[in-house]
């Protein structure tokens, strides 16, 4: 089964709204595959959301509403030109970097799964190794959150990952298989989920995983779906990945047969991104 190949941006707790404008213009700039051959979601702080979703539509409606007015472009609606799909290829999305476990209410800080879905927001990171290891949140935790957040209607980009120690101690699959198990254990339909293997050794540390060592692991995900969900959630789930991706080392990754795609923290944060999406090609 072809997965569609799957870029998301984390911009996690960084940005202003100067910082945001220029980047949405360069992704708004930017030539990429079509929306048949990527997938592409950036991920802003959540006070940046509405902003840079309205940034990102708004480039393309004036654009298009500047062609129409000069009698450049034909009424979409009868025909679409070539200059307004490549618009519309430029459709990225929007997503949280977190939500809470249940109904929003008295929950001081938090984000409600409700509250995304309003703001129309198709997809939220959830179990990202800073939320495991910097925030505690535990196995058990993220997957109520994703449990909740799919309930909702949210798509979800899971992550997964083993630390170094782990690594070092040969319990990379077994700390992945863990943190799968904890997602099994209360979700049944995979298909809103995308898988982002990220070792926790390589996010933002500059030390990415050889292609060989992402394959592997992604290999091992995959081979646990297949065993432990169904053949056919192992063959449709994207497994993505995740940590010190950028523009010079993504090709190589890419060409991995389980590697869908990727989870990009500070390269989706400079223009290189739009090169790591072109990695799709
Ligand atoms: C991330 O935080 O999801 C990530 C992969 O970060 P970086 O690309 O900076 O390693």
């Amino acid at each position: 089964m072809a997965r569609k190949f799957f870029v998301g941006g984390n911009w996690k707790c960084n940005g202003t709204v100067k910082s945001n404008e220029e980047l949405v213009k360069v992704l708004n700039a930017a030539e990429v595959p079509g929306t048949d051959v990527v997938e592409v979601v950036v991920a802003p702080a959540a006070v940046h959301i509405p902003a840079v979703q309205a940034a990102l539509r708004k480039d393309f409606s004036a654009s298009a509403k500047t062609g129409l007015a000069k009698g450049l472009l034909p009424n979409p609606l009868k025909h679409r030109s070539d200059s307004l799909q490549a618009a519309l290829r430029k459709d990225f999305s929007v997503s949280a970097q977190n939500c809470w476990q249940g109904k929003g209410g008295a929950f001081t800080g938090e984000l409600s799964a409700e509250m995304l879905k309003d703001l129309g927001l198709p997809w939220v990171i959830l179990g990202h190794s800073e939320r495991r290891h910097i925030l505690k949140e535990s196995d058990e935790m993220i997957a109520d959150k994703v449990a909740y957040a799919l309930s909702q209607g949210l798509g979800v980009i899971y992550c997964i990952g083993e630390k170094l120690e782990e690594r070092e101690s040969g319990n990379t699959m077994a700390v992945n298989a863990r943190q799968m198990k904890a997602l099994a254990d209360k979700i049944s339909d995979w298909s809103q989920v995308v898988v982002a293997y990220e070792p926790v050794w390589a996010i933002g540390t500059g030390k990415v995983a050889t292609p060989q060592q992402a394959q592997e692991v992604h290999d091992e995900v995959r081979k646990w779906l297949a065993a432990n969900v169904s053949p056919e959630a192992a063959a449709a789930t994207r497994i993505i990945y995740g940590g010190s991706v950028t523009a010079a080392n993504c090709g190589d990754l890419a060409t991995q047969p389980d590697i869908d795609g990727f989870l990009v923290g500070g390269a989706s944060l400079k223009p290189e991104f739009v090169d790591i999406i072109k990695a799709a090609e």
